[in-house]
């Protein structure tokens, strides 16, 4: 069997985490029967520098032809009119929800055990729609003076503005998703996470399509949370929940937390999943002071191929690549600094072990 796959390195510590699981998935086609083809396409600095755009249209063509991705983290610089290339992939290839696995590895320095958590996160509307205006310019004010009549409320003269939208349409689909998601991994309950009680259009609409998507699923028990209450109950008994359906923005800081909780973002997996194609990367971003160095945790990468393994239908192997990096934790001894509890061993090393136990 043979599987063209689009690699986007990334930055930072992007080429070293993608490295490590590429290794990893070549591996477990040599021991399973399968042959990828790495189509290494650029995004991010290198991009910019060598095609003069952040996300070359060949890299969205490339994911386009072969319909799955494995993609390092991109560095989006702050402020200074950059769109994010994370923001725009999702967007340019409706990879409309985002699947955040969080689940405890025996042997992580955690202050929680069995955690087992899937977030969904709708990613292509909300604050992350990239509808802003800067403060002083002619479109804010135009933008302050058309609020003003249409609602009369008085926005602060010299504000940036940002527009959220959030439609019926993909509140439904995340919705359907999060539940469709749930029938077939056989999970018990999805929790919608919002502010309806502050923002009642927007979030009072995420919220409303998600209780009525969820009348369509009697078996799997739903309910719902106000975000603030949400990430102190994360804390305090995260056991208590199964799935977190969640707009884009709270979605993103949510799986952060959650990521904390089970030791780290070098832990945390994802995957950008649409209709045409899908997207796998760590949650972690390009850790800028860490590149080069040899030492960041390369299993969130390794966990995100594993999930690409399983979107691509080498389920064997998924599941093969999983048991191989919850053993290399459990055993703690070949692990990177934030898993270590004695001497830690650097990138390379760890991701060696790996395929050790990969190979056995
Ligand atoms: P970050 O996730 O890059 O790093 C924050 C800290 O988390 C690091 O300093 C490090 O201590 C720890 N960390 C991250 N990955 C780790 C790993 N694999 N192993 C061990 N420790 C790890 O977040 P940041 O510093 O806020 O962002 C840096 C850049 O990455 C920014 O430009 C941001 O926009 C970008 N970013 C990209 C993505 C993406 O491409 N999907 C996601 C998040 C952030």
């Amino acid at each position: 069997m043979e599987h063209e796959i689009t690699l986007i390195q990334g930055d930072g510590i992007g080429p070293e985490v993608t490295h490590a699981a590429r290794m990893c998935v070549d591996a477990l086609g040599k021991s399973n029967g399968f042959n990828v083809y790495w189509d290494v396409q650029p995004a991010g600095a290198d991009a910019l520098k060598k095609y003069g755009s952040l996300l070359p249209e060949r890299t969205l063509d490339s994911i386009r032809r072969n319909k799955v991705a494995l993609k390092g983290p991109i560095t989006t610089p702050i402020g200074g009119g950059f769109r994010s290339v994370n923001v725009a992939l999702r967007q340019e290839l409706d990879l409309f929800a985002n699947v955040r696995p969080v689940r405890t590895f025996e042997g992580t320095k955690s202050r929680y055990s069995n955690i087992d958590l899937v977030i969904i996160r709708e990613n292509t509307e909300d604050l992350y729609a990239g509808i802003e205006f800067k403060a002083g310019s002619k479109d804010a004010k135009d933008m302050i003076k058309f609020v003003k009549s249409k609602s009369s409320k008085e926005v602060r003269a010299g504000s940036a503005l940002a527009i959220k939208p959030i439609s019926s349409f993909a509140s439904r689909r995340i919705a359907k998703f999060a539940f469709e998601y749930a029938k077939i991994k056989g999970r018990k309950k999805v929790t919608a996470v919002h502010k309806a009680n502050i923002m009642k259009y927007t979030d009072g609409l995420f919220l409303k399509s998600a209780q009525s998507v969820a009348r369509n699923y009697k078996d799997i028990e739903f309910e719902s949370k106000i975000v603030d209450d949400m990430c102190m109950q994360l804390v305090v008994k995260p056991d208590e929940y199964d799935m977190l359906l969640c707009p884009n923005l709270y979605g993103d800081i949510i799986s952060d937390l959650c990521a904390g909780l089970v030791g780290g973002l070098g832990m945390a997996p994802g995957g950008n999943i649409g209709k045409r194609a899908a997207v796998f990367e760590p949650v972690h971003g390009s850790a800028p002071k860490h590149a080069g160095k040899n030492d960041v945790n390369p299993v969130a990468c390794i966990l995100a191929a594993a999930m690409m393994l399983g979107n691509i239908g080498e389920h064997k192997s998924q599941l093969e690549l999983e048991h191989a990096v919850a053993k290399v934790i459990k055993d703690g001894k070949k692990v990177t600094y934030d898993l270590a509890k004695g001497k830690a061993v650097g990138t390379k090393e760890m991701t060696m072990e790996i395929l050790k136990e990969i190979t056995k």
